[in-house]
C-alpha cells in the first residue's frame, strides 16, 4: 500500500508470509471467497519467506538456542519479510498465527475486517525467533486449542472469515448479521424441504406462517442450544442481557 492510499477505498489486502506460498490461494481460490478475489472485491500478496534468506545455503531456521528439539524461524530473515510487505503508513495489524495468541472470535474478525487488511506471518517447525515477535509488534492470533503443522491454513481461516463479510462478497447482506456469535448466541437449527424425510417432520411452527411466533421460537431455540452446547458463551449472554 502506498502512502496516501485511502484505506476504507481500496480493497482489503491481505499479505502472507509463507515458506509455502504454492498453498495459496488453495481453497481461498474457489466459490465465494474466489469468485471476491476475481472481482478485486480483495486481493492476496504471498511472499515466499526463503527469498529473504542470505548465503549460500539460504537457511531460514536454526537449532533453538538452550537446546532441544526442532528448529526455529530466524528473526533476521522473517524481519526482512515483514519489512518488504509493510508500505509506507501502512497501519494494517501484523499477525502471528500461533497456538499461544488469543483466540479468534468474530469480533477480531470484524475488527480486522475494518483495519483494511492484515499481514498473516504463518510460522513453522518449533516456530519463531521471540525478537522478531517483539521488535516488529506482531500480535499472536490462535484458531483454536490444537497444534497445526503450520501457520498458513490459520492463515486461510482468518481470510475465509473476513472475506465474506466484505461489501459485495454474500449475496445479501443481512445474511451476515444473523449467524453464530453475531448475537453472542449460537444459532437456531435449520430445516427445509422435503417436509417429510425418512418420518422426521419440520416443526409445526416454521409452516404455521407466524413470524412473530417463529421468531420467538428460534430465539428459544438459541438460547437452549447455546445453554446445553457452550456454557461459557451463554454465561457472556446472559450477563448481558
Ligand atoms: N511449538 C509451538 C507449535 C509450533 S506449530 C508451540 O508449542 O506453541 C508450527 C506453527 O504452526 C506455529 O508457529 C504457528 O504458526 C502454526 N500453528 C500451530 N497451531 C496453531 C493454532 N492453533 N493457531 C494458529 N497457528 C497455529
Amino acid at each position: 500500500m502506498q502512502e496516501g492510499d485511502d484505506v476504507s477505498s481500496s480493497p482489503w489486502k491481505a499479505s502472507v508470509l509463507t515458506l509455502y506460498p504454492d498453498m495459496f490461494p488453495g481453497p481461498l481460490g474457489t466459490s465465494l471467497a474466489g469468485r471476491a478475489l476475481e472481482k478485486e472485491l480483495w486481493s492476496l500478496e504471498t511472499v515466499h519467506i526463503r527469498d529473504f534468506a542470505q548465503g549460500k545455503h539460504r537457511n531460514v531456521d536454526d537449532t533453538p538456542a538452550g537446546g532441544g528439539a526442532g528448529m526455529v524461524l530466524r528473526p533476521d530473515v522473517i524481519g526482512s519479510a515483514i519489512d518488504h510487505v509493510t508500505g509506507e503508513g501502512d497501519t494494517r495489524p501484523r499477525i502471528l498465527l500461533s497456538p499461544r495468541g488469543k483466540p479468534l472470535t468474530q469480533a477480531k474478525v470484524r475488527q480486522l475486517k475494518e483495519a483494511g487488511g492484515v499481514i498473516l506471518l504463518c510460522g513453522r517447525f518449533e516456530g519463531v525467533d521471540q525478537r522478531v515477535i517483539d521488535g516488529r509488534e506482531l500480535e499472536e492470533i490462535s484458531i483454536g486449542d490444537y497444534i497445526l503443522s503450520g501457520g498458513e491454513l490459520g492463515a486461510m481461516v482468518l481470510m475465509d472469515a473476513v472475506v465474506r463479510l466484505l461489501p459485495g462478497v454474500m449475496g445479501k447482506v443481512e445474511s451476515g448479521e444473523d449467524e453464530s456469535f453475531e448475537s453472542g448466541l449460537l444459532e437456531y437449527p435449520h430445516y427445509t424441504r422435503p417436509t417429510i424425510w425418512e418420518d422426521r417432520e419440520i416443526p409445526d411452527i416454521l409452516t404455521s406462517g407466524h413470524h412473530g411466533k417463529i421468531a420467538q421460537w428460534r430465539r428459544e431455540q438459541a438460547i437452549e442450544l447455546t445453554r446445553k452446547r457452550r456454557p461459557d458463551l451463554y454465561k457472556a449472554w446472559a450477563q448481558d442481557e
